[in-house]
């Protein structure tokens, strides 16, 4: 995950790498600048996750912006979808935002956004790495250096913003008792006020601020999500909910203290999106669960396949006016409020249809069509990656088959496999799916086997 590699900065999401040393404060500052110069004094907010680093790389950044003459307005430390909503209430060009999401606590990372909130697409990227690389930066004259204001408020402005998508009233009338797993960073400072905001009980866990994320890692997967599901059982919570890093992701705990993955939660906000707009498209990508895909059917919805990422959904969400989006990682996109992932949005979506139904979680997800996972991987060289691409596309011709992303075929009984090359691991992941665990793993031997004789096959 180093930068500078091939002339890149950017990866999937945005600058990401090993603080003071794939990232220092001189690249950091180098690349404020190269930002700054392609917004050509624009006015940018400025802001961070709860990472030790970042404080530091944010000044860096900011020193380079303003030496380039654009503006910077400052809120300090926030979370990732209250910054970009920020952009947008604020009416700025964009912004820059100090954080490595999910990542460890020695990362930290540069995302920079768009005046409409979203992440910059890959041909601004590559505009402004040409600006780094090729040291075409434009410092401004002495007296055309850029402004620092401090912003204050967006934190309560993105609060009373979410809760307007929602029947606060109605969720008020019901007391829930939640449970805030809030990975020691900027969840704490949105979540439990906008739950409190809506009457519930809020217990918190890993609430503390600490950039070295003594609670658990910063990604929200189930295996470290234990003491989030151990605490909703052990106060009698009607939900629990846990954030990433950055809080743009969250996963939902059941009364009972069952974990579910992303794509379940997400359906269920499909399933209820879609009775009160029926004939909407739903933005998911193709590493999503078919479910996503069944309840779209099921409601009178469109499902519109994207590759995976979460700007990809965001940009697609854009470029088709589609207003619901969701990853099995736990994203969810709601356009109404913004076309990001935002994990507080999520979280009020959720409260709201337990109250408009009268359901809990457990009884609400169980209603949904149930299917089997299964994943496994196989090596292959990086070089090898693109060849054994095209041979599999050969190999499948004939079959219900999207290739937007890697290979994924889906078969008439509701199976379906995905095999993806890894953007970081010299491997091939392999995602079956199916009505039942034996036709799952069969899929996922069967087709590691395939996978397997092929890419030897390329090595001969
Ligand atoms: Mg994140």
């Amino acid at each position: 995950m180093s930068v500078l590699s091939n002339r890149r900065l950017f990866g999937t999401n945005g600058i990401r790498g090993v603080t003071n040393k794939d990232l220092t404060v001189e690249m950091a500052t180098d690349i404020g600048s190269a930002i700054g110069t392609y917004f050509n004094h624009g006015t940018l907010i400025v802001g961070y996750d709860a990472r030790i680093s970042s404080p530091m790389l944010a000044k860096a950044v900011i020193a380079g912006l303003t030496a380039t003459g654009c503006n910077v307005l400052f809120p300090g430390m926030a979370p990732t979808p209250t910054l970009q909503y920020a952009v947008k209430k604020h009416k700025t060009d964009g912004a820059v935002i100090i954080t490595a999401s999910h990542n460890p606590p020695e990362y930290n990372g540069i995302k920079v956004v768009w005046n409409d909130g979203i992440e910059i697409s890959r041909e601004q990227e590559i505009a402004i790495e040409d600006i780094f690389f090729d040291k075409k930066i434009l410092y401004a004259e002495w007296n055309r250096i850029g402004t620092l204001q401090m912003l204050t408020g967006i934190i309560d402005e993105y609060v009373e913003a979410i809760k307007k998508h929602v029947d606060v009233s109605e969720i008020i009338r019901k007391r829930y008792h939640v449970v805030v797993d809030a990975a020691n960073s900027v969840a704490a400072l949105t979540a439990p006020k906008l739950l409190r905001d809506m009457g519930c009980k809020v217990t918190t866990i890993n609430a503390n601020i600490d950039g070295t994320f003594p609670g658990r890692l910063p990604e929200p997967r189930p295996e470290n999500l234990a003491n989030l599901a151990l605490t909703v059982r052990a106060v009698g919570a009607d939900l629990g909910v846990a954030f990433d890093g950055d809080a743009d992701r969250s996963i939902f705990v059941d009364e009972k203290g069952e974990i579910h993955w992303g794509d379940k939660t997400f359906a269920l906000v499909e399933k209820h999106f879609l009775i009160k707009n029926p004939g909407e498209k739903i933005v998911s990508p193709i590493s999503s669960s078919t479910l996503v895909k069944d309840i779209a059917d099921d409601y009178g919805g469109e499902i519109v396949w994207t590759k995976v990422g979460s700007v990809t959904v965001s940009q697609t969400m854009k470029k088709l006016k589609a207003k619901l989006g969701g990853e099995e990682n736990g994203g969810i996109f709601y356009g109404p409020h913004q076309a990001v992932r935002d994990g507080a949005m999520a979280t009020a979506l959720i409260l709201g249809i337990m109250a408009e139904t009268n359901a809990s979680l457990s009884t609400l997800l169980g209603q949904l069509p149930k299917y089997h996972i299964e994943k496994s991987s196989v090596e292959c060289p990086s070089e090898l990656k693109d060849k054994a691409l095209k041979k599999l596309v050969e190999q499948v011709k004939g079959l219900n088959v999207s290739t937007i992303d890697g290979v994924k075929i889906w078969f008439d009984d509701k199976s379906s496999i995905l095999m993806r090359p890894s953007g970081t691991e010299p491997i091939y992941r392999l995602y079956a799916e199916a009505k039942t665990k034996e036709r799952a793993s069969n899929l996922v031997q069967e087709y590691s086997l395939k996978l397997k004789r092929l890419i030897s096959g390329l090595k001969s």
